[in-house]
């Protein structure tokens, strides 16, 4: 939790009563104005959006008031909004939507560092007899457009990049990506699940066709998201039913999601510029302590355009396994960045994409910043993340 908690005895914490949340990238706390957009929602729009009596069309007022924000604040159409349950519904509509419009046999681009919403699904897309290209990014986790031109065959129906991972904070190219794209004549979709709120998010100035985003990224509630469709782009619902979202996205619609997404997005698109440039000199201070105090330490996509409050490193002789628990004894909340299943490791595709050496895939350590993480919280975390590496090497 994000609460200052006093820590359990006997584990000899370090003056860790002050807890530290430094995994923004997994989620973040519901902001203010989302909160209120959506306690004001909870008494007015609790009809049916799709009825046809008073109580229905205030909720569908507010529903495409909510549109409306959300696609003005992105750079799209309101009709090129649907609203879903989050990202990992997105990205498994776009990939699955249009490869049921495409051939047997069709062919989709992708990366090998996508989020594990594209991998899997595109897994499954294989199993369905569909072939999968997942292009190698470079040592700071950088896709290469010119890579993207070489991959496309006459079979080819999509290509799909993310515009930054969530991993290394890596941001994409993805106005290039999109261009080569289009000039074999194929559709581009961009997760950005990672990228909206913090970077600014253009749909009509990017290029993309489709787009994944996901409001408890950017300080909205969770299980809410929209894909953004380019007005004609032909695509196969995931969810068939109803007649919702232009009969595209089956089931009763979220209002109340989806007025907290807008309220949420409109605050973080207020804030960005600044929170920006204030949380990528905390991560830059905290990546300078942090080398200071363990020189060995490996700072990944060091060259690359990163997401401003993204810091991922690899510590060697260290296991996050191991790590990870201990941090949040000491007050430090935050994750190796990829998915550990309970009992089994799994090293991460993206480390092993970038060409991690070996003894440093298991020491991975993913700090990001958010808009409650002051400068007293990076000097505390530096200092507490230093003792727990030392105290776990032995030394
Ligand atoms: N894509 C990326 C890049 C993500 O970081 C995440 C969240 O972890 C997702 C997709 C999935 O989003 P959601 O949790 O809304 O399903």
């Amino acid at each position: 939790g994000l609460s200052e908690e006093p820590l359990e005895q006997g584990n000899q914490p370090m003056n860790a009563t002050k807890r530290i949340y430094l995994d923004h990238a997994a989620t973040t706390p519901l902001c203010p104005e989302a909160r209120e957009a959506m306690q004001n929602c909870l008494g007015q729009a609790e009809g049916n959006a799709s009825g046809v009596y008073q109580s229905a069309r205030e909720a569908k007022r507010m529903l495409e008031q909510a549109r409306s924000e959300v696609a003005q604040l992105l750079g799209a159409l309101p009709n090129e909004v649907y609203f879903t349950s989050g990202g990992t519904e997105s990205d498994n509509w776009a990939l699955k939507g249009l490869a049921a419009r495409s051939h047997p046999g069709g062919h989709l681009v992708t990366s090998m560092i996508e989020h594990p919403a594209v991998l899997n699904t595109c897994r499954f897309l294989e199993r369905q007899g569909f072939e999968i290209t997942c292009l190698q990014p470079d040592r700071s986790g950088r896709i290469s457009p010119e890579d993207v031109r070489k991959a496309i065959k006459p079979s080819t129906f999509l290509v799909s990049v993310m515009w930054a991972n969530n991993e290394t904070g890596t941001i994409e190219p993805v106005s290039e990506l999109a261009q080569a794209a289009h000039e074999a004549g194929l559709p581009f979709h961009t997760d950005a699940v990672q990228a909206v709120g913090l970077l600014p998010v253009h749909f009509h100035g990017c290029g993309a066709d489709m787009l994944s985003l996901s409001a408890h990224k950017f300080y909205g509630p969770k299980g809410i998201g929209a894909l953004l469709i380019r007005a004609g782009l032909p695509i196969e619902p995931l969810l068939h039913g109803g007649e919702q979202e232009r009969s595209l996205r089956a089931s009763t619609e979220n209002v109340i999601g989806a007025v907290g997404m807008a309220a949420a997005l409109k605050a973080a698109v207020a804030c960005r510029e600044a929170e920006s440039v204030r949380i990528s000199r905390l991560r830059d201070t905290l990546q300078s302590l942090l080398c200071a105090s363990l020189l060995d330490i490996v700072v990944n996509a060091k060259d690359a355009e990163r997401l401003p409050g993204h810091l991922h490193i690899s510590i060697p002789r260290v296991d996050d396994q191991s790590m990870i628990p201990l941090l949040d004894l000491n007050g430090v909340e935050a994750s190796a960045g990829s998915a550990c299943t309970a009992g089994s490791y799994v090293e991460s595709h993206v480390m092993k994409a970038i060409g991690t050496p070996p003894e440093l895939l298991r020491g991975s350590l993913r700090l990001t910043l958010g808009r409650e993480t002051s400068e007293e919280d990076i000097d505390l975390a530096a200092e507490r993340i230093t003792q727990t590496v030392t105290s776990l090497r032995g030394h």
